[in-house]
């Protein structure tokens, strides 16, 4: 049977969740119940659940991210979100240490942050993913408000650090959205870098051609690096809908076994669920 991972679903069930517009733009309740549901119809049997950010723009607390997973029955894990400054990376790697068998991974947000994926502020935070084999997420490409840092979170600042870090697996988010090119070279060159295509859908003028764009893109990145061996299926609910992001899925020129691979083999090797 086709079972499917989403490696990125957001959710806080809060007022001042900044992720609410997307919810609403989407028709979605956003709640945990909503989503759970959600999951069961479409065959989601696990999902990875990541903070969203706040009004005002800090992260909602890991801790939350943890009770929500609690909440969920085992269908949501959580991954800790890990801001630049040393009290942060020392609390993240603490509540991993608490919450070992729980933990799948932790996540940084270049572009929405002021600091490089390569910054010294992380070095801690590497040791214990690498040591850990937790994976890190990184937001790479375009960013949610127009008050993102792209020099920040271009995919090609990833290199110099998968050069250093090669016992560290890397998940590009959104896949490098609109560097599709640069990720695909990573992802080829790398061991350690893969990518993930949560996100990408947007409606809008051209939202047909766009996702046409989008299936080409990724499609192309698949003949490039030889395979689907790197590519991670999420939707990062609630910005796009899990029957956008299937069908983004469908749409892809690839046979069906890099499908399967992109739904659910990658994530649960690289996660180890
Ligand atoms: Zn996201």
């Amino acid at each position: 049977m086709q079972e499917i991972i989403d490696a990125h679903v957001h959710l806080s069930e809060r007022r001042d969740d900044a992720l609410n517009r997307f919810a609403r733009m989407n028709g979605l309740r956003y709640t945990l119940d909503e989503l759970l549901g959600t999951m069961r119809r479409y065959k989601i049997v696990r999902g990875l659940l990541l903070s969203p950010p706040l009004v005002g723009g800090v992260p909602l607390p890991n801790d939350q991210v943890i009770r929500l997973c609690r909440r969920s029955g085992g269908m949501l894990v959580p991954v800790i979100t890990v801001e630049p400054t040393a009290k942060e990376v020392k609390a993240a790697v603490k509540l991993a240490e608490e919450n070992r068998r729980e933990v799948k991974g932790f996540k940084v947000r270049l572009g929405y942050v002021m600091a490089l994926a390569e910054s010294p502020v992380f070095d801690k935070l590497y040791d214990y993913a690498e040591s850990e084999r937790l994976p890190v997420l990184f937001h790479t490409g375009d960013t949610a408000f127009s008050t993102g840092d792209l020099s920040r979170s271009h995919p090609l600042t990833l290199d110099g650090l998968a050069n250093k870090r090669e016992e560290m697996t890397i998940i590009l988010c959104h896949f490098g959205n609109p560097w599709f090119e640069d990720v695909a070279e990573l992802i080829y060159k790398h061991p350690n870098v893969y990518a993930d295509i949560a996100g990408l859908i947007t409606g809008g003028a051209y939202a047909e051609k766009y996702a046409e764009w989008l299936a080409k893109n990724i499609s192309e990145a698949i003949y490039y690096a030889a395979g689907a061996e790197k590519i991670i299926f999420g939707t990062d609910y609630p910005v796009t809908t899990h029957s956008e992001t299937l069908a983004l899925v469908k749409r892809l020129e690839v046979d069906e076994r890099d499908k399967e691979k992109i739904l659910w083999r990658n994530a649960e090797r690289v996660f180890g669920l």
